[in-house]
């Protein structure tokens, strides 16, 4: 079986590093950019099975680049987790409005990154899926 491709955009270096040790540890392939121009550069040609978005990105932000994912045809069932820092009720919000499958709250747990990847996955509708579930 392919292994899954994950695409991280996150401009901290220190979280990027530490992201693509967890995921790679885990055989994921990753595809990696510090900011949200490239990662919808990345999205479009590569087609990745996850995306983890950061939300504070210099240049556009990333609920932008989210809700620009989620209106793109090709990408919109992708799901989409956001890495953010901030687990306040108002960003959770924003970030489920602009279609954000699930969160990832900054400092990662590393057992329960591993996991939520996994789920994540999981639970994503593959071309061949016959059962499109959605997320509540
Ligand atoms: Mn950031």
């Amino acid at each position: 079986m392919k292994n899954k491709t994950i695409l991280v955009v996150e401009d901290n270096d220190l979280n990027m590093k530490l992201v693509q040790a967890l995921l790679r540890r885990d055989s994921y392939r990753v595809l990696a950019s510090g900011n949200a121009e490239k990662g919808l550069d990345l999205a479009r040609s590569e087609k990745p099975d996850l995306i983890l978005m950061d939300l504070q990105l210099p240049g556009m932000d990333g609920l932008s680049a989210i809700r620009i994912l989620k209106k793109d045809p090709l990408l919109k069932q992708t799901p989409i987790a956001a890495l953010t820092a901030y687990a306040m009720a108002e960003d959770l919000e924003k970030a489920r409005e602009a279609g954000c499958d699930c969160y990832i709250t900054k400092p990662f747990d590393i057992q329960s990154f591993a996991e939520t990847i996994r789920k994540l996955l999981e639970e994503a509708p593959s071309a061949s899926s016959e059962n499109p579930e959605q997320l509540p």
